[in-house]
């Protein structure tokens, strides 16, 4: 069986052909500047690397052009469109309206047009879009929404209501639905494979570091928790969102800067987090850099980042009753050891003995161990992989 996994953006389109009995990525690649004069389709396969600058003014032209690519005397890997067995397409927001993954009806395409659009207005419309450019173009293949939200939807309703007025919750679904659902999916189920453990039998802590962050407490293979909000700007500072701020201080800032309500929530989400308290850059190698040379505001961003992530380790394994492994996975996770020695230092009342040499190793992409061998406590990392879990899920749902 072979699955096509599609992520849209507004004028982007990644894809990739998943053989799903070996589970290996046959193919794939990116359309950039879809709509936008000089677009560009980068499509690896069969050994190979070509690239199309060709017109793209919609996604449908651009997903025509990606099957081209699958189809391609050179680099194609594929000898007729009909060996792609489905398409399963990331989405960002599910409402209360899609618990799993779903195959897509008229009624769905309505419902994610219709309610969910609100929920994620820059993520989700492109989702739609994507989805009917593949609708069109391979009409009679069957077509999966994942989303992003499904993993959290097992947090029980204490965890994941506001301290508002329940009627406003019913009325209008405000209420934590988290994010980086499929990536925390993988790496638990990853720490679990490594361990040599059921994952119903251990108790996670899943942190997902990169431009955007979140932590979920996983016990017993299912999501308790996670630090997302109603919308990804809530929990850990990141590279340009603020994280959790008090509703108060955002009316108060909106009447300073002479802000609406909507530009105030733009400026938490795209001028503060790391890059606003550096003042530097939301790029934590650069804060890396700028902390080597003695910038102290980078330093302070990177000291805030750890400590933030720390918490929600220490507040996890108390909601969870325990721990018994902490994974760092995404860009920061994967690559940035002064953060991972930061989160776990100090951790050590919980059982955790880091590493520091094991650590501070070269990232050569596959799983590591980064707690000493007597650790009761494991910390992993573990290199995540959102494309393999949507195709997992995809040919699942078939
Ligand atoms: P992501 O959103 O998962 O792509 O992560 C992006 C973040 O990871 C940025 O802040 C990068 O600075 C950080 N990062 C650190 N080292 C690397 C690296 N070697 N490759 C990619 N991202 C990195």
């Amino acid at each position: 069986m072979k699955i096509l996994v599609v992520n849209a953006g507004s004028s982007s389109l990644k894809y990739q052909l998943i053989d799903m009995e070996t589970e290996k990525v046959l193919a794939k690649g990116g359309c950039e500047r879809i709509g936008i004069a000089g677009s560009l389709l980068k499509a690896k396969g069969n050994g190979g690397e070509k690239l199309y600058n060709v017109d793209m003014p919609d996604h449908k032209k651009a997903i025509k052009l990606v099957l081209d690519a699958l189809l391609d005397n050179e680099i194609g890997v594929i000898k007729s469109m009909n060996e792609i067995d489905a398409v399963g397409h990331r989405v960002v927001a599910s409402g209360e309206y899609f618990k799993k993954t779903t195959l897509v009806t008229p009624e769905v395409l309505k419902t994610l047009e219709e309610k969910t659009f609100e929920l994620a207005p820059l993520h989700n419309p492109s989702a739609a879009t994507g989805l009917r450019a593949c609708m069109e173009v391979m009409p009679g293949t069957p077509m999966a929404l994942v989303f992003d939200t499904s993993f959290h939807a097992t947090m029980p309703e204490k965890a994941y209501l506001y301290g508002i007025d329940y009627d406003d919750y019913k009325n209008y679904g405000i209420r934590k639905y988290g994010a980086h659902g499929t990536s925390h999916k993988f790496v638990s189920l990853e720490a679990a494979k490594y361990l040599g453990k059921k994952p119903e039998k251990l108790k996670i802590v899943t942190c997902h570091l990169g431009n955007g962050s979140s932590i979920t407490a996983v016990d017993g293979g299912k999501c308790i928790d996670t630090s997302m909000g109603f919308t990804p700007l809530a929990g850990v500072l990141m590279g340009t969102r603020s994280g959790d701020i008090d509703a108060s201080a955002v009316e108060f800032l909106a009447r300073k800067k002479g802000l609406s309500h909507a530009d105030a929530v733009t400026y938490l989400n795209k001028k503060c987090g790391v890059a606003g308290i550096s003042g530097v850059s939301s790029d934590f190698r650069d804060l890396v850099a700028g902390e080597e040379s003695g910038n102290e505001r980078c330093a302070l961003a990177l000291d805030m980042f750890a400590y933030q992530v720390k918490k929600y380790v220490g507040a996890y394994a108390a909601a969870m009753g325990g721990l018994d492994c902490i994974v760092f996975t995404a860009g920061i996770g994967e690559n940035t050891p002064t953060v991972r020695e930061d989160v776990c230092e100090g951790l050590e009342f919980l059982g955790v003995e880091f590493d520091a040499k094991a650590n501070n190793a070269q990232n050569d992409g596959s799983i590591r161990e980064i707690s000493k061998k007597r650790s009761k406590v494991k910390v992993l990392i573990i290199p995540t992989n959102e494309e393999l879990v949507i195709a997992r899920e995809t040919a699942e749902l078939l």
